[in-house]
């Protein structure tokens, strides 16, 4: 199923487009369909792999689900009423996916296997000069819809490379390894470890875990719907609208634990202790498994089989850090030395610094790669960057969230870039860059709210930050007042430019602050 071939008619790239978009996940998707939903039809999506789906379609490894209901994780404008369970795995998600796209008519605008290779801002034309594997584009516009978790991260083990097992990435799961009988190492016990684990526990001879930071676990409410909840969802109007309502509302709600009162988490953190306690009793085990940070510093994770199984037999959870690999082993500090046969690295994303950025030259011919190491990873309202003029991202610096869907925030900034584009057009407008004020009043305040945040203050050190230790990810506040903030473009914030022969825009509003 993976790698299935979607309806995209094998056109070449035209030599010039509108907009670009780049990237055919979630954020691409919506970005296809609200912008033909606005009347634009002069755009393209290209796609380095070869269907729609993002991390969805990347991440096939055993046990690979949400953990966040699928009510929520959602488009709002296709609703699915036939999700099987609360929360769907993957085969679902990329199936709902496919069926967006196709269900949207406009495959014919996505090209597949066409990889973007580089963006360079061209002053005098007023557009972007674009290179990708299928041959240079130009576009007015150039959406970045690449994600913040598309770049597998590996980390530098010494002795990798004298490696002679298989070794591979969780987001690039090798299928073609059978793992019956094998003697498997796992590093990493983040969000894709603590699913894959279990799932590949009982065919697997022996199972290395290899945890470095343990991760706070809390029980997964999953279950699958009952035939009479299916129906109310097919045939009540509003039914699972209201289900959605009320799913969002209450992980809104959890917005305080991790900005204002970690004592909230202080109390959730025992429920999870529990947790552990239920299905452990080795107090060796226990100990080894208990978090040593405040819960939500870290991304909460959820499932009710990964305690399980690490007290399985053949599963060894190892706490020593990895000193060195040999060809067929892995030695950690203690000098101990544990054979392996298959490595799998589920060691996370190059989540702060998007490689994409460093093939992306803006106004002044830097890479946005090297305005970011200077200045920080930062945007205006996560979708615009000064000296970047008419480049958004949908996925952009601090929209990440540690409590609810991604969806809900695509769909935000989505609606942003769209209002932009149809700003433009109807203002005669060949150009839009925030300006270096905006840019700083929106980051000043987005720091400052970070500052009493569980994120800085939990005790831990997660992705979310960048080298500097500012949380560049995720979006401090609630996922409604976002929304209200990037619910329409907003060009008191913007340098302004009118195409040649059109009068100089009026400057309506100054941008709003966060
Ligand atoms: P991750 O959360 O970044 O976890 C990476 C794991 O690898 C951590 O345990 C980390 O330890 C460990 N690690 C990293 N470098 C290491 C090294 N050099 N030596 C030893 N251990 C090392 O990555 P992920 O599990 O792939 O998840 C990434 C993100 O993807 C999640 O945060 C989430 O946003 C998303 N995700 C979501 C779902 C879902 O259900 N929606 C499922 C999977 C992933 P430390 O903690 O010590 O750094």
């Amino acid at each position: 199923m993976i790698g299935q071939q979607p309806e995209a008619a094998p056109e070449p790239l035209p030599g010039r487009v509108a907009v670009l978009v780049v990237g055919a996940g979630f954020a691409g998707l919506a970005t296809a369909i609200k912008l033909a939903g606005s009347g634009e039809q002069d755009f393209l999506v290209i796609e380095r792999r070869a269907e729609v789906g993002g991390t969805w379609r990347d991440n096939t490894y055993p046990g690979a689900a949400c953990d966040v209901p699928s009510q929520l994780y959602s488009f709002s404008f296709a609703l699915n009423p036939d999700w099987p369970r609360s929360f769907s795995a993957q085969p679902e998600i990329q199936d709902y996916l496919r069926k967006v796209a196709r269900d949207s008519g406009l495959l014919h605008r996505f090209r597949f296997g066409v990889e973007f290779e580089g963006a360079s801002w061209d002053s005098d034309a007023e557009l972007w000069r674009v290179e990708t594997s299928a041959g240079p584009v130009t576009a007015q516009l150039l959406v970045s819809a690449a994600g913040a978790l598309s770049e597998p991260k590996v980390p530098e083990l010494a002795g990798l490379a004298s490696f002679d097992g298989a070794v591979f990435h969780s987001a690039e799961w090798d299928h073609g390894q059978d793992l019956t009988g094998k003697r498997v190492a796992v590093i990493g016990t983040g969000a894709s470890a603590i699913q894959i684990v279990p799932a590949i526990a009982d065919r697997v001879a022996r199972l290395q875990v290899y945890q470095r930071t343990a991760p706070w676990v809390l029980p997964r409410h999953d279950r699958a719907y009952r035939p009479l909840e299916k129906l109310a969802m097919h045939r009540i109007p509003g039914y699972q609208r209201l289900v959605r309502n009320v799913i969002y509302l209450a992980r809104e709600a959890t917005v305080p634990m991790f900005i204002a009162a970690p004592w909230i988490g202080s109390l959730v953190s025992r429920s999870a202790t529990a947790n552990i306690n239920r299905a452990i009793s080795d107090p060796v085990l226990r100990a080894k498994v208990q978090p040593h940070f405040a819960l939500g510093c870290k991304r909460v994770l959820i499932s009710n089989d990964w305690y399980p199984a690490l007290t399985r037999d053949n599963v060894e959870l190892i706490t020593e850090p990895i000193s060195h690999l040999t060809p067929n082993a892995i030695v950690t500090a203690d000098a101990t030395s544990r054979d392996v046969d298959v490595l799998i690295v589920a060691t996370g994303f190059q989540a702060t610094e998007q490689p994409i950025a460093d093939l992306i030259k803006g106004r002044d011919g830097r890479t946005l790669g090297q305005a970011w190491s200077e200045r920080g990873v930062q945007g205006y309202k996560g979708a615009t960057v000064h000296g970047f003029p008419n480049l958004f991202f949908v996925i952009g610096p601090n929209t990440g969230l540690g409590h609810s869907s991604m969806v809900y925030m695509i769909e935000s900034q989505v609606a942003y870039l769209v209002d932009a584009w149809r700003q433009m057009r109807r203002h005669g407008l060949a150009t839009v860059e925030p300006t270096a004020a905006a840019e700083d009043a929106w980051n000043a305040d987005l720091q400052r709210r970070m500052r009493r945040t569980v994120w800085s203050t939990g005790g831990c050190r997660s992705w979310y930050l960048d080298a500097h230790g500012r949380n560049v990810a995720l979006w401090p506040r609630t996922t409604y007042l976002f929304r209200r903030l990037t619910a329409s473009f907003d060009p008191g914030a913007y340098h302004l430019g009118a195409r040649p022969g059109t009068a100089p825009p009026e400057r309506p509003r100054p941008g709003a602050s966060p």
